[in-house]
């Protein structure tokens, strides 16, 4: 019987020693039960996820931990935000990630988040099917400031400069084609043409009259950026014959995982935050692998806070929130015909409030994976794992597929 796998990616769990903590890092400093007896039980090692020296960015890390060539299949973060927002993104298309902004009459921009605007969705329904010159506009809302533009039609490039200078008091850009080709030229012209029309939509909607009676800064403009051409990727079913599904809070991961031909399961409780239940979405895990007539056999399990901890330079809120996520792991020790690996996309350490280079800890555990003589799961311990130092997420894989025919 074909072995089922729950992957689990606590995004930017690898950190350095912490002086407070004695030279501890907030995974070793953490008490972590659950964790230490599968990596106990099972094979340890250290991953470079996308690879030596380079710090990787959310989105190329899982592509690249899932064993995607990152040349070959990545489309750049557009993408991912739209398919994280529902928009279901096809080969041919460009996708942008976009904010709601604010500028003075100038164009100069005074807010690039509209002072934290709560909600886009209003905006996002006045532009969503704009049509320009035969290319079609989707666009929906984000979390908060937030939303997702796909421009769909023939005859498109990503090869577009952002609009948004990524600086306050700087003035908005035009999108300009970012080689000669025919394409990019045709792509920037329609992108101008439509925000043109957008920014005039923007202002005019009736949200900002309550704001300016409140007081908040108005939405006048949205900034884009991040522009990306959806290519054909082969979904983990295809490439490795596993039916997928995602079980993750925040949308760029929602989205890597629709982009991968995952079903995404909503999980109650489950927000991306320090405050997430867990322990509903382990649950939910193993009743998809493990349930009646659910059949999923991989489960990409997503949990965040831990980065965002490490960005806030917080290792004591880094070190609680690792416990709290051990403590739902419990279920995961004994599971039948299944296979448990937890590891990171990148290092987050609090020292550097950041991503980083350093290689992450892994561990696989479970039916037909032979230990190791590591007994606790640390970025320290693992270093003398059975898996050894992996290059990418592409050798990690192979191993593991490796373990499922044992
Ligand atoms: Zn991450």
């Amino acid at each position: 019987m074909a072995k089922k796998i729950i992957f689990i990616v606590m995004d930017g769990l690898g950190d350095r020693p912490i002086k407070g903590f004695g030279g501890k890092t907030p995974l070793e400093a953490a008490h972590t039960p659950n964790m230490d007896a599968l990596a106990a039980q099972g094979a340890t090692g250290l991953m470079y996820t996308v690879g030596e020296g380079i710090v990787p960015e959310s989105d190329t890390a899982h592509l690249s931990l899932f064993g995607y060539e990152l040349d070959k299949y990545y489309p750049g973060r557009g993408p991912f935000e739209a398919a994280g927002v529902g928009i279901e993104v096809k080969p041919g298309d460009v996708a942008w990630r976009c904010n709601l902004g604010t500028v003075d009459e100038k164009g100069v921009i005074l807010d690039r988040r509209a002072g934290r605007i709560e909600s886009t969705a209003p905006f996002a329904a006045e532009l969503d099917g704009t049509e320009v010159d035969g290319i079609r506009f989707i666009v929906k809302p984000g979390t908060a400031y937030r939303m997702a533009l796909v421009m769909r039609g023939h005859g498109l490039s990503a090869a577009m400069s952002p609009n948004d200078p990524h600086r306050i008091g700087e003035k908005i850009m035009e999108v300009k084609a970012e080689d000669g080709s025919k394409e990019a030229e045709f792509s920037a012209g329609v992108m101008n043409r439509f925000l043109q029309s957008a920014y005039r939509k923007i202002a005019a909607n009736p949200v900002n009259e309550k704001r300016k009676g409140a007081g908040k800064p108005v939405a006048n403009c949205m900034l884009c950026r991040g522009a990306g051409f959806m290519k054909k990727i082969p979904g983990i079913e295809e490439r490795y014959g596993m039916r997928a599904c995602c079980i993750a809070g925040a949308g760029l991961y929602k989205g890597v995982g629709r982009i991968l031909g995952m079903d995404v399961l909503e999980t109650p409780g489950a927000n991306g935050l320090p405050s997430t239940d867990v322990d509903a979405k382990i649950c939910s895990a193993i009743s998809v692998v493990q349930g009646p007539g659910q059949g999923y056999d991989f489960v990409f399990v997503h949990i965040k806070a831990a980065d965002s901890l490490g960005e806030d330079g917080n290792p004591q809120g880094k070190k609680e929130f690792i416990e709290k996520a051990d403590s739902a792991f419990g279920g995961l020790l004994g599971l039948k015909d299944a296979i448990v690996v937890v590891t990171a996309d990148h290092s987050t350490p609090c020292e550097e409030k950041a991503h980083s280079a350093d290689p992450v800890p892994v561990l696989v555990s479970g039916h037909g994976v032979e230990g190791d003589a590591v007994q606790t799961f640390s970025e320290r311990a693992c270093k003398d794992g059975a898996l050894g130092l992996m290059k990418n997420g592409g050798e990690f894989m192979q191993k593991l597929m490796g373990f499922c025919k044992k």
